[in-house]
């Protein structure tokens, strides 16, 4: 089945074209500044290795989604014949509320609950909501199905979900740990599973899964089922992130608001943009901040290049390295064990220092890290062991995959419609 993967971000659409039987990815691309001036598309065909890039006019989402059907179906740079040969739409969901606990065919119910989620992720929903209008505008025919990055953390224990806020709050507002990044952890404990399986451990398995990029967040998987995540109510709980500052302590809100005059949508500005890696050396991408440390503290400015200040970069990583510690360290105790820990995603997958850090200071559980493939550890498409064979935990780094767990619930959700 050919499965189109879209994630509509509100001025973005990303896509691939996947096939979900063979996993191949045909093509892949973004629609860029939809709805303002100098809109472009980049497209990769990746089975002829072309691409094509080009300022177009989009002026909402239903013209992204034109731009890439033509883009699929043209003779040069496209993959297929025609539109008809896309059996089915998945899309990425942010936020699945309360409503959603696993992947669904969209109907006109389905898009009235995803409406009543705009109160947990306002700006992605109606980004989400837009693609799927524009995908239903365009091929009507095609059957779309949403899956959620929170549905992964609906098997959580109440313990782990439930913020001792009065009960009432949960009632009422339904206020909860959702977590996120779900597909993504679905993802890479599944192959980690697997490994452990191909070892001899099927039963009882106890996975952390360190889901380390722009936004992060760790998570207890025992026998496949997420029984805690680091991320809560919103992506703002957990650790220290590129600019979202992770969990604080609560009265700390109040009180920076009553000091800097904050209205609440300010201070929720001010927690997820303005924090975390950017907040304390002014950069946000992990690999200015790796720069600085590298170059030490003594190494001259370099104009050319400016990075953070050294002592600050130190303390920032200091301070991610510690946070990761705590919760591998505290979700070993939740499942009793540690079978496997695994990194994946920008950082995760990239940053071989973090993980040597994170995984020496963790020595009492029995990890050992091969130092030499850890280091190797960086930009490969492939799975790879960081631990040595005498570790007692599996560290292993794991590409994420989310676009392919996306078209595989598409498939089997449309394949399973096509019986009916
Ligand atoms: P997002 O949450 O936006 O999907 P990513 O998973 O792409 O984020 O992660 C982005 C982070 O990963 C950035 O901080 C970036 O510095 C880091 N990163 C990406 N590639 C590398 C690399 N090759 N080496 C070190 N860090 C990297």
């Amino acid at each position: 089945m050919k499965v189109l993967v879209v994630n509509a971000g509100s001025s973005s659409l990303k896509y691939q074209l996947i096939d979900s039987d063979t996993e191949v990815v045909f093509a892949r691309g973004i629609c860029e500044r939809i709805g303002q001036e100098g809109s472009e598309i980049d497209h990769r065909q990746l089975i002829k290795g072309v691409r094509y890039q080009k300022e177009m006019p989009m002026s909402n989402h239903a013209d992204a989604m034109r731009i890439v059907v033509d883009m699929l179906t043209d003779p040069a740079f496209g993959c297929i014949g025609s539109m008809a040969e896309i059996d089915a739409v998945g899309h990425r969901v942010v936020h699945g509320g309360p409503f959603f606990v696993e992947s669904v065919l969209v109907s006109p119910e389905v898009i009235k609950e995803l409406e009543g989620c705009r109160d947990f992720a306002p700006l992605h929903t109606e980004a989400h909501l837009m693609g799927i209008k524009a995908c239903l505008e365009v091929m009507p025919q095609v059957p779309e199905v949403l899956v959620f990055d929170t549905a992964f953390h609906r098997t959580m224990p109440e313990e782990a979900y439930f913020y001792p806020v009065s009960y009432d709050m949960y009632e009422k507002y339904k206020i909860r740990r959702y977590g996120a990044h779900g597909t993504s952890h679905r993802y890479v404990s599944g192959v980690m599973q697997d490994i452990l399986a191909k070892a001899g451990k099927t039963k009882d398995t106890k996975i952390v899964t360190c889901h380390l990029g722009n936004g992060s967040s760790i998570s207890a998987i025992r026998d496949g089922k997420v029984i805690d995540t680091s991320m809560g109510f919103t992506p703002l709980d957990g650790i220290e992130m590129g600019t979202r500052c992770g969990s604080i302590d609560p009265a700390i809100v109040t009180y920076i608001m009553d000091k800097k005059g904050f209205t609440p949508d300010r201070m929720n500005e001010y927690m997820n943009k303005e924090c975390g890696f950017l907040g304390i050396t002014g950069y946000n991408d992990a690999r200015d901040i790796e720069r600085a440390i590298l170059a030490g503290p003594n190494a001259p400015p370099d104009p050319d290049n400016p990075r953070p200040d050294y002592y600050r970069a130190r303390l920032c990583f200091s301070i991610l390295h510690y946070q990761i510690k705590k919760y591998i360290g505290a979700y070993a105790a939740a499942m009793n064990g540690l079978d496997a820990i695994v990194f994946t995603a920008g950082i995760g997958e990239n940053n071989p220092r973090l993980r040597e850090e994170v995984c020496s200071g963790l020595s009492f559980l029995g990890i050992e890290i091969d130092k030499e493939a850890n280091d190797r550890a960086v930009r490969q498409p492939n799975v790879l062991k960081l631990s040595t064979d005498t570790s007692k935990v599996f560290v292993y780094m794991i590409p994420t995959n989310e676009e392919i767990v996306i078209a595989r619930d598409t498939a089997k959700i449309v394949s399973e419609l096509g019986k009916k």
